[in-house]
């Protein structure tokens, strides 16, 4: 069976953890190894802060706090995009006002964003599907026309960027994810990255259970105390060395993981000018970081016959996301506005192809093949 994810491993993972062990340094968080991770980031993607987190989760939830938001406000958001990305606003009372997406990077419109603004509008959360950039100017230009944050949820877009910016550092905050599925692991764990020195203070003592101890831990105050509401979003040292390796190694991991999208893109490109199936579009300013290879089907009933044949010949594919709007908790904490002209159908007849880190050529090659013998009988 070829397996549709394997977590990326690159060696190194095991010194590093090891060394925590051994030099029986700090195991809790904001160690050596959580510095290097966060230090890494800020600056390889130009951002003022990034602070690592326990889960892509709780940086969204992080965000959501920092925001201010609270029970009556709205955000706005895709209906095509994982539960994280509202279920942290929904945890703080917000409404979800779900708008449709664009058929072609499946990413929220943001030509129907301004029409879903109201007065108690308080966010846009742009998702950067499968690590293509959303129309971030468009969006950003919205936001300061109307007074509201932006956060972005670019736990796909690990390496990405939107004309030459990295993804994650355009809106007033960012946040990433390191969970195995991603392209960057440490088992669980995300970032967020704040562009804006007003809020790195308060950023850190919400991550610090709502105490001043990075304060504290820097000798900025002789003992720390309880300031501000919070929880615990630190990762472990253990996690931060696992995934140092893989920061140090991200050109490595992501030209890697290119080599094999374009594999699938050039030996999948005659079914698609011959209208068997649709490949993904990346628009000319934006480099994507190929967290994902998916292809579209004419249809759900077509999809369901495409997975169960790859099924049957030993590949793993999938599918992604039942619209948020449509399920039990949508309903009740959320509204779609306008008309669902492309979340549904789009949805319904995406296929996700393996894609890892160190996927071989020969098995990228059968999985084109297969798909050939599948459409072209
Ligand atoms: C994976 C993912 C998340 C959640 O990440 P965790 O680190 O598992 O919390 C949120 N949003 C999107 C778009 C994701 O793909």
């Amino acid at each position: 069976m070829i397996n549709f994810n394997v977590p990326p491993y690159i060696g190194r993972e095991q010194d590093y953890i090891q060394e925590v062990i051994r030099t029986n340094q700090k195991l809790c968080g904001d160690g050596p190894f959580t510095k290097k991770c966060n230090n890494w980031m800020e600056e390889h993607f130009d951002v003022l802060k990034v602070l690592l987190t326990t889960s892509c989760t709780h940086a969204l939830e992080l965000a959501a706090i920092l925001a201010k938001i609270k029970p009556g406000d709205e955000v706005i958001a895709p209906s095509f995009t994982f539960v994280s990305t509202v279920n942290a606003f929904v945890s703080k009372g917000a409404t979800i006002v779900f708008v449709d997406i664009r058929p072609d990077t499946l990413n929220i419109d943001e030509k129907l964003i301004e029409d879903a603004i109201t007065e108690k509008t308080k966010a846009i959360i742009p998702v950067h599907y499968a690590g293509v950039a959303c129309e971030m100017d468009k969006i950003m230009d919205i936001a300061k026309k109307h007074n509201l944050f932006v956060i972005e949820d670019a736990a796909q877009g690990v390496m990405a960027t939107y004309k030459g910016r990295a993804l994650g550092t355009i809106g007033d905050f960012g946040t990433y994810s390191f969970h195995e599925t991603k392209n960057y692991t440490m088992g669980e764990g995300g970032a967020l990255l704040i562009r804006n020195k007003e809020y790195v203070e308060r950023a850190e003592i919400i991550r610090e259970k709502g105490t001043n101890r990075s304060k504290f831990l820097r000798g900025q105050v002789d003992k720390y105390s309880w300031v501000d509401v919070g929880s615990s979003y630190l990762p472990s040292e253990l996690n931060a060395a696992y995934l140092y390796a893989q920061l140090e190694e991200a050109k490595l991991i992501n030209d890697n993981r290119l080599k094999t999208w374009n594999l699938y893109y050039e030996g999948l490109k005659e079914l698609k000018d011959n209208k068997f199936i649709e490949l993904p579009v990346i628009p000319n300013y934006c480099t994507h970081n190929a967290h994902m290879f998916y292809i579209k089907c004419e249809n759900l009933e077509d999809r369901s016959s495409l997975i169960n044949y790859l099924k049957e010949e030993g590949i793993n594919a999938a599918f992604h996301y039942v619209p948020l709007h449509s399920s039990e908790a949508g309903l009740k904490y959320g509204r779609f506005h306008g008309r669902d002209e492309f979340t549904t159908k789009e949805s319904e007849r995406l296929v996700r192809l393996p894609m890892y880190y160190g996927l071989e050529p020969e098995k990228t090659k059968y999985i084109i093949d297969t798909i050939f013998r599948f459409y072209v009988k």
